[in-house]
């Protein structure tokens, strides 16, 4: 089913920023808004899509007829209540969702936790997946995560989590690196790829090779590497940095910096084996035609992706897909709220 609509709401609800659309349901948008996420109250960041929602259709000369409002939020999200459960960077044990919204923008909704089961719908719908019925889509962003289409359907899951890449194991060694997730015992869990790719653990792999001789697991950088790294992130913050200072895109631009391939560019593919483990991963799991990249990792795509396609078959046993970067850029989220809507017709408040 696809219903189509000249104006609907779409909205990307994440734990950092919000952003809200108005667009139709061939996913062209008319009005945009994006903001820092308020999360001073409970009530807070649902009354700020609304107000930035309320802006957008301000901008119309006549206000707009709206088809519905989809909804792209940050997971876990309960679908009996409604609302947005305890999730890592939001203090509250339930935000409510759904009932303000409907309040506010009577008509249908589709609300569903987690940005790239919204993002992997603006993909298959308006992005590079058009016309595909096996498409993935990851993050590679803070974390890493996934959204999944096979064989024209999304995967949810039991518990709506399908899709939680970023935690397949790639490195089973006894020096595998530490991820954020734990085990039941509190522990954290070892050797999961969010752990090597994500901007996150690309910081502290660059940092930890530039204070001491190397963390373990990755080269240690010579001298004159370490120097480049931190006066690249001198010139970012335009200030003498400290090394706790140093970001993932620090070490990608300074890798540019050096002649050929330089110890920079050999730390890089160290985590780009890594990351093709993952893709291989993804690629024996769900057979996808094409696996989309989106996240502020894909700054740097060029010095990550063309490693990967090049390796991937010395992992993966299916047919190598083609891996790409998204040409929707970071709107894909709440483009995927429009898509969703249009794709599934919506719940009627
Ligand atoms: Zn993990």
């Amino acid at each position: 089913m696809s219903v189509s609509f000249r104006h609907a709401i779409g909205v990307d609800l994440s734990a950092t920023n919000t952003t809200v659309i108005i667009a139709n349901s061939m996913g062209e948008i008319d009005s945009e808004r994006k903001r820092e996420t308020d999360k001073s109250s409970i009530e807070a960041p649902v009354k700020q899509v609304i107000e930035m929602a309320e802006e957008c259709l301000d901008e119309f000369p006549v206000r707009p007829d709206i088809y519905g409002i989809g909804v792209s939020c940050i997971g876990p999200y309960d679908t009996e209540r409604g609302g947005i459960l305890r999730t890592p960077n939001i203090d509250f044990d339930f935000v409510p969702v759904r009932e303000p919204l409907r309040q506010a923008f009577p008509g249908r909704n589709f609300i569903r936790g987690g940005d790239c089961f919204g993002a992997v719908h603006a993909e298959a719908e308006y992005g590079l997946g058009q016309g595909k019925e096996n498409v993935v889509y990851v993050t590679m962003s803070t974390g890493i995560g996934g959204g999944v289409i096979v064989d024209g359907k999304a995967l949810v899951g039991m518990d709506g989590d399908a899709g939680h890449i970023g935690h397949f194991t790639v490195d089973s060694s006894p020096h595998a690196r530490k991820c954020g997730c734990r085990s039941p015992n509190g522990k954290k869990r070892k050797g999961h790829w969010e752990a090597y790719g994500s901007g996150t653990a690309v910081a502290e792999i660059t940092r930890s090779n530039t204070f001491g001789p190397g963390c373990v697991g990755f080269p240690g950088l010579p001298v004159e590497s370490k120097r480049l790294v931190l006066s690249t992130t001198h010139e970012r913050l335009n200030r003498d940095a400290e090394i706790d200072e140093i970001m993932a895109e620090d070490l990608y631009v300074a890798a540019r910096k050096q002649m050929d391939y330089g110890p920079l560019r050999c730390l890089i593919d160290g985590i780009n084996f890594y990351n093709t483990i993952g893709f291989a991963a993804v690629t024996d799991a769900y057979n996808p035609e094409i696996i989309i990249v989106g996240g502020s990792m894909m700054e740097d795509d060029d010095l990550i992706l063309h490693y990967v396609r090049e390796n991937l078959p010395n992992h993966a046993i299916l047919t190598p897909p083609e891996i790409v970067k998204t040409n929707l850029g970071s709107r894909n989220v709440a483009l995927g709220g429009i898509a969703m809507l249009s794709r599934y017709g919506g719940e009627k408040l």
